[in-house]
Order: structure tokens, then C-alpha cells, then sequence
């Protein structure tokens, strides 16, 4: 059996029956589901190019840190997930409309948002490995370790007190758990209180009294902490005529506010409205590994909804709700996906959670939402001396509306989907299988068709079958190799369905369906294959989820 099952299974054995096994036990069971976590993630990288997901990019010049493309199958996965979140927000909200803005926007922009000024990261280098780190980042994987360790006493001691353990009295009366809760907590309020000052220094110093060791190198010979502006620049016009420093947008939504008073007088629109737009936005971002989930160019969308001021608390209610029902609604298990309050609000925000999935290397956030105030259309205002505010003709006032802001990255997303798909499985017989289970509404491919022999008039029905689905449905052809094969490369990219054309097609007009997952087979006619992929496939039924 491959490692992950045993893996997998002795780890939730753990989760639930804990009072069943030794701390010993517990802590190798542990210890082997990460590792394995950490080599599935390695697989799926090695899968993600072997099957045309994901390329690094320019390759065949070794290729360019943290930037990716996206080959014949990760496409066309990228594309259904743009597809789901804009029609769930343009098609299911009346009052959302899209825009689709340039990369490129006057530098002022960013000076009014604040980027210029305060879109920085704080990095820090050992100087033994001469690796280089974000300060936070090491000092929130420090936070974890503390989590960790309580999270360890807590599992023994449930094991020991079985069914009358109380979780809460055991944490407020255990001596050591007691104690690694106060200097999680003083870590915590340490770490807030120096990211909301930015104090650099006192970063720093976190990082030497906790004795963070540089995991290469494994020492504590840290530089200073030094603020890293993430935005790329270039130039614009020839430097004769005196070119113009302007940047690659670090997020979309910086377009939508610019074009507010454009979108709501051209097309009337009444607050509580929002606009949406998915495009590119570029960061030189200090760390990036883990493949798609840390880029320099990656694609967001991102909705801004304006709303009266007051209210806003109560759209970013349901504008939290809306989101985690919209990941959940694909099915990949409600259990993977939580939200994340954050401790440090960026200059511009009164409230903001993350959305966080559970990726192989722990839960992560995939897409933020944020009540952004007045700030950006005030700021935008006053850079460039326009009136932009709203006449209410209920309340008989101007006033500049509040924003709650929902904002996922397309390359998250992609890696969240898969993550939470690929899948080895061990068959009757000791066979194996690498499937991708994803929703078969972002499946690259919904069916293939698949003539048993090159033969006897067989071929020529498939592509009868295929051009009829082919419309409404991306279909692939293969007659290539025995059946079991062709099964096994549709499993690996995900293809919800296989359609057989066998000899008794040509007599009965039927074939045999067989479905991905369960790899159930049945006989179906072929005028219903329209009904079934429509059924599965369409987001008609997971839209409805969203009510
Ligand atoms: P992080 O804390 O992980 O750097 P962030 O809080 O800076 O992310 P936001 O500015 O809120 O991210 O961006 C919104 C979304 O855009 C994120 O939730 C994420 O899905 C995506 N995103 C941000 N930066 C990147 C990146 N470098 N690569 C891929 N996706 C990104």
C-alpha cells in the first residue's frame, strides 16, 4: 500500500480515536503525515507538468523564479474557475456589473493608495546562508510551533481522561500547557503591536529573544529588518521626452476605483452596488516557493461592492458568508476551508478574514475579504481634485461610499482545486491510480470518447458522438492503447466521464458510460449523454447552491 494511505488513515485514526493510541504512536503517526504532505506536494508539482497543467516558465532557459505558465489542461481548469466566480457575481447579483481595466494606470494611482509609500514586506537575511526571509513569516511559524505544542499536551491528556476530558479546564489548569499559552499569547501580542507600528527593530528583536534559527544554516546571525517594496516599476515614452516612472499594478482593484464614478454614471447604478474584474497584477514578492500559491505575475479577481456608510459591517457579513459558500459549493470538502481574522489591518481596512484551505503545507489563505472604508475613493478624490461621491436620493445626501472588497487569486484557487483532487488510490488487485476527483464543472475535459478498436465503422460513431457533445462540452478523442490506459490518462486530468463505443453500439445506439471516481460503469443510450454531462457539468447546479 503506498505510504500516503497508511499515512492518511493512521492520521485521522489519530484525530479520532486518540484515546486508543500512545503519545509515542500519535507523535510518528504525525510526523509520517506531514512528511508524506510534503512528498504528495512534490508529486503533484511533477504531475501538474507531466500532464500539461503547469510549466515553469521560459524553460527551456531554466526558467524565471516564482513565474509560471499555464499549458493545454491548466488553461482550460484557469478558465473555468474565472467563468464560476464571474458569473456567480455579475449573473447572480443584479446590481454587480465587470470591467476589465489596464495594467498600466497613472503613477499617482498608486501614490494615492498608499503603495508607494506602505506596500512594503519586512525582510531579513541570515548571513550565514545568505537566505533571506520575511520577518513576519518567521515569526508566525514560531506562533505555530507554540500552537503545535499545546495542541500535543492536549491530545494526551484527552487520551488519558477519555470520555469526561474538558478541553478548556485542562488548558486553564495544566502548568505546562498554561505556560506555553501565556508566551504564545505574549508572542502574539508582541508580534501585532510591531507590525501595526511597523517597527522594524522591534521585529528583530522578536526574532533573537524567541532564538529563531535560520532552517539552512541553523543559526541566529539575522541582518537588520528592512522594508522591501514589492511593486515593479518600469518606464514610460522615451527618455528624451522625459519618460514616466509608472508600475505594474500589485492588485486589480486600483482599476475599479479609478473608474467608479465612470461605471456608475454610465450605467446608473444604484448602492448597494459592486463592480468586478479578474486580470493580472504583479508583485516582487521576497519569498516565493510553494509553485502557484506565491507568484511575481498571478491573476486576481477581485469584486468591489459600495455600500452606505454605517452599513458596511453588514455587507461584509454577508459578503463572507456569499464567499465560503462559493468554495464550498464545489464540493471538495467543507472540513478544508476555514476563515482567518487578521491580526494586523492594512492602512486602509476596519475589517478583514481570509479564507484559508487546507494545501499540503497547512491552511492558506486563498482569498481575503476586506472592508476598506472610504479610503480609497477619499484618497483617489483628493490626488486628483474630483469630486467622487455618491448622491443618495433616499437619504437626500452626497456622500463617498464605503467598500467591502472580495479578492481571490485565480493561481490560489487553481492550486487549492488541485490539492484537494489529486488522489493515489490503490485498486482491487494491487493496482494503482493517480485521479484528479475535481468538480466536474472545472474539469479540463468533460468526457472522452472512446471507440473499443480502430475498426469496423467504431472510430467513425465516436466522432459522430463527439462532434454532437462537442458544442456545449470539450471532449477528447483517443483510441490509442488498450481501454484500461486510456481510462488512467483521463484519470489524471480529471475527466469526469469516459463514453465507450463498442459493437453493439452500432445496433443498440448505446454505449458504456464510466464514471471517474466511483469507476462504475453503465449502459446508457446515446441520446441521453447530453442530459447526463449537462447535469454534472453545467454550474446551473452548483449556482443553486449559493442561495
Ligand atoms: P499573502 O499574505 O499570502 O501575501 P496578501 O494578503 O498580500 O497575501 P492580498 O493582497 O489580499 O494578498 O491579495 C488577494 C489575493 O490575491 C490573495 O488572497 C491571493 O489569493 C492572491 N495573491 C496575492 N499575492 C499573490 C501571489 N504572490 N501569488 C499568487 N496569488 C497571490
Amino acid at each position: 500500500m503506498p505510504e500516503i494511505y497508511v499515512a492518511t488513515t493512521l492520521y485521522n485514526a489519530r484525530r479520532t480515536q486518540s484515546d486508543r493510541l500512545s503519545e509515542s504512536e500519535i507523535r510518528i503517526l504525525y510526523n509520517t503525515f506531514m512528511a508524506t504532505q510534503e512528498e504528495t506536494f512534490k508529486k503533484l508539482v511533477a504531475h501538474c507538468k507531466e500532464y500539461g497543467f503547469v510549466f515553469p516558465s521560459s524553460e527551456i532557459y531554466d526558467g524565471l523564479g516564482a513565474v509560471y505558465d499555464y499549458g493545454q489542461n491548466g488553461v482550460e481548469i484557469k478558465n473555468n474557475i474565472k467563468k464560476y466566480w464571474w458569473d456567480a457575481m455579475t449573473m447572480l447579483h443584479e446590481n454587480i456589473v465587470g470591467i476589465d481595466a489596464s495594467i498600466f494606470m497613472h503613477p499617482t494611482t498608486w501614490k494615492a493608495s498608499g503603495h508607494v509609500d506602505a506596500f512594503n514586506d519586512p525582510l531579513i537575511d541570515n548571513k550565514d546562508s545568505k537566505k533571506r526571509y520575511r520577518a513576519d513569516v518567521l515569526i508566525e511559524d514560531q506562533l505555530a510551533k507554540y500552537d503545535e505544542k499545546i495542541e500535543k499536551e492536549v491530545a494526551k491528556a484527552r487520551k488519558r481522561f477519555g470520555e469526561s476530558f474538558d478541553e478548556d479546564m485542562f488548558k486553564q489548569t495544566n502548568e505546562r500547557v498554561k505556560a506555553n499559552v501565556e508566551k504564545r499569547n505574549a508572542l502574539h501580542e508582541r508580534f501585532a503591536a510591531a507590525l501595526n507600528d511597523s517597527n522594524l527593530e522591534e521585529l528583530k528583536q522578536i526574532i533573537l529573544d524567541e532564538e529563531i534559527v535560520c532552517p539552512i544554516s541553523g543559526t541566529r546571525n539575522w541582518t537588520d529588518v528592512r522594508q522591501f517594496n514589492l511593486m515593479f516599476s518600469t518606464e514610460m515614452g522615451s527618455t528624451a521626452d522625459g519618460a514616466m516612472k509608472i508600475y505594474l499594478r500589485p492588485e486589480t482593484a486600483q482599476g475599479i476605483f479609478v473608474n467608479y464614478l465612470n461605471v456608475q454614471k454610465t450605467g446608473r447604478m444604484k448602492i448597494p452596488f459592486g463592480i468586478a474584474q479578474i486580470g493580472k497584477a504583479f508583485r516582487n514578492e521576497i519569498v516565493a516557493r510553494q509553485f502557484v500559491f506565491r507568484m511575481r505575475e498571478f491573476e486576481q479577481m477581485e469584486m468591489q461592492f459600495f455600500v452606505r456608510p454605517g452599513e458596511e459591517m453588514k455587507w461584509f457579513e454577508y459578503w463572507k458568508e456569499f464567499r465560503l459558500k462559493w468554495h464550498k459549493a464545489l464540493g471538495m470538502g467543507d472540513e478544508n476551508y476555514r476563515y482567518h481574522d487578521h491580526d494586523k489591518l492594512a492602512h486602509y481596512a476596519n475589517a478583514a478574514t481570509d479564507i484559508e484551505f487546507q494545501m499540503p503545507f497547512g491552511f492558506k489563505e486563498v482569498e481575503g475579504i476586506h472592508s476598506r472604508t472610504d479610503f480609497d475613493l477619499s484618497q483617489h478624490a483628493q490626488y486628483s481634485g474630483k469630486k467622487i461621491e455618491y448622491f443618495d436620493p433616499e437619504l437626500n445626501k452626497s456622500y463617498t461610499p464605503y467598500v467591502i472588497e472580495t479578492s481571490i487569486g485565480v493561481d490560489r484557487m487553481f492550486l487549492s482545486v488541485m490539492c484537494g483532487a489529486y488522489k493515489e488510490e490503490v485498486l482491487e488487485g494491487g493496482d494503482t491510480r493517480v485521479v484528479l476527483n475535481l468538480p466536474a464543472v472545472l474539469a479540463p475535459v468533460k468526457a472522452c470518447v472512446m471507440p473499443l478498436v480502430k475498426k469496423d465503422g467504431l472510430p467513425e460513431k465516436a466522432r459522430e458522438i463527439m462532434d454532437m457533445l462537442k458544442y456545449d462540452f470539450h471532449t477528447n478523442y483517443d483510441e490509442k492503447d488498450s481501454i484500461g490506459k486510456r481510462y488512467r490518462r483521463q484519470d489524471a486530468i480529471g475527466t469526469p466521464f469516459c463514453i465507450t463505443v463498442d459493437h453493439d453500439t452500432l445496433n443498440d445506439n448505446c454505449v458504456t458510460i464510466r464514471h471517474r471516481d466511483t469507476m462504475a460503469q453503465e449502459r446508457v443510450k446515446i441520446e441521453d449523454l447530453h442530459t447526463i454531462l449537462s447535469k454534472a457539468c453545467n454550474m446551473r447546479e452548483t449556482f443553486k447552491k449559493l442561495k
